[in-house]
């Protein structure tokens, strides 16, 4: 609760300050049940979720927003828009490159270069620099009302953002699941606000733009829609390539193609993202060449090397054996005979999930020769 009298002046005050933080986009929603929870336990019953466990344990808190502050009136939805400048414009770079950048972080040969997804090619961790901006805003809140709790939230606690972002007027569900902002399309990302205060609700994006459009589900390379507006985890090359611990199945492997980290197909060939802008804020900017990397320097790195230039980025979110795994499998289905050395030599590596990356590229390796 607050003191403040007026609802509409709170929100547009923290609407004021999500601008100041340097959000691109800011709605309210109030703290209610989420209007897509049934389909989010379906989609867990179904088990679409594949190893991340993490979501069935916290399916009674996903219910309500309550569970992740109590006493929350208003969630503020906040959006950042990531989409990198296209390869070769001028003008959108970062005003520096990080240091970050690893020596082996050159721009792959043209025939065999690891993609990342947009996502995770800022210098920095989104989940660190989103979280700042959101700081910002919740000591807005509490500056102006100092009774009120506020929660900052970014993928941290059981909250469905993309049914909060819906309901806080800030895009519609696209079929391939993502969040659909007219203006920036859904290469942004969600954070929220929680909070006690009193605040005006925004009205809820209630139109689909999707039409009769089936791009993403027809270009998902892995099949991993088994309807629109349903996302099967268990088919998704982001899951295996970011998410998943271990080996990952040759059936999987051979879909994965060239992606390292994560997968944009579904955004990339979306129409709603071509005519969208690129990020304006220079940190949202990749670190590394978007036309990819060289899998065999990934594959070949030491774990110093991979902390001293991946450990502020997304990328640190595999870790190590990771992301070596996912340049093995890179390097398999590149058939790449300039890592058949090096993937000899893993076949006895101390973790089973690049061992079993190594022996599936070797065969691919050995496919192409005989
Ligand atoms: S991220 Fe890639 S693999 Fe996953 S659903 Fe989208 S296109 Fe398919
Ligand atoms: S590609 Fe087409 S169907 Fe898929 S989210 Fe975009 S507009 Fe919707």
């Amino acid at each position: 609760m607050t003191d403040h009298p007026n609802p509409a002046a709170n929100a547009e005050l923290v609407k004021k300050a999500a601008r100041d933080a340097g959000f691109d986009l800011v709605g309210i929603a109030p703290a209610t049940t989420p209007l897509t929870l049934g389909y989010f336990q379906d989609w867990l019953a179904a088990d679409y979720h594949a190893g991340m466990a993490y979501l069935e344990r916290r399916e009674e808190a996903y219910t309500h927003p309550q569970h992740v502050l109590e006493g929350a009136h208003s969630v503020v939805m906040l959006a950042i828009n990531y989409k990198q400048t296209p390869p070769g414009s001028s003008g959108k770079q970062p005003s520096t490159l990080p240091t970050a950048v690893p020596e082996s972080a050159t721009p792959a040969p043209p025939h065999n270069p690891a993609r990342i997804a947009s996502y995770a090619l800022p210098p920095h961790d989104y989940h660190f620099t989103l979280k700042a901006k959101l700081q910002q805003v919740a000591e807005a809140i509490r500056t102006t009302w100092p009774a009120c709790r506020t929660r900052t939230v970014v993928d941290t606690a059981p909250l469905l953002e993309r049914d909060m972002a819906r309901l806080a007027g800030l895009g519609w569900f696209g079929k391939n699941t993502l969040l659909i902002n007219k203006r920036l399309g859904s290469f942004t990302f969600l954070g929220a606000v929680l909070t006690t205060a009193e605040l005006s609700p925004d009205s809820p994006h209630e139109t689909s733009h999707c039409g009769t459009c089936t791009r993403c589900l027809e270009a998902c390379p892995t099949n991993a829609f088994p309807e629109p507006y349903v996302l099967d985890a268990n088919r998704c090359i982001s899951y295996w390539t970011i998410e998943h611990r271990g080996p990952i199945p040759p059936e999987m492997a051979a879909g994965i193609g060239n992606w390292l980290f994560g997968c944009d197909i579904c955004q990339e060939v979306c129409p709603w993202n071509r005519k969208a802008p690129a990020a304006l804020d220079h940190t949202m900017q990749g670190a590394f060449p978007a036309e990819g990397l060289d899998p065999l320097a990934m594959l070949t790195q030491t774990s110093e090397q991979f902390t001293q230039h991946f450990s502020s980025t997304a990328l640190s979110r595999t870790g190590w054996n990771g992301l070596r795994r996912n340049a093995a499998v890179v390097l398999g289905n590149n058939r790449d005979e300039r890592a058949r050395h090096p993937l000899t030599e893993l076949l006895t590596d101390a973790d089973a999930g690049v061992r079993a990356a190594a022996a599936y590229a070797l065969e691919q390796l050995d496919t192409q020769t005989t």
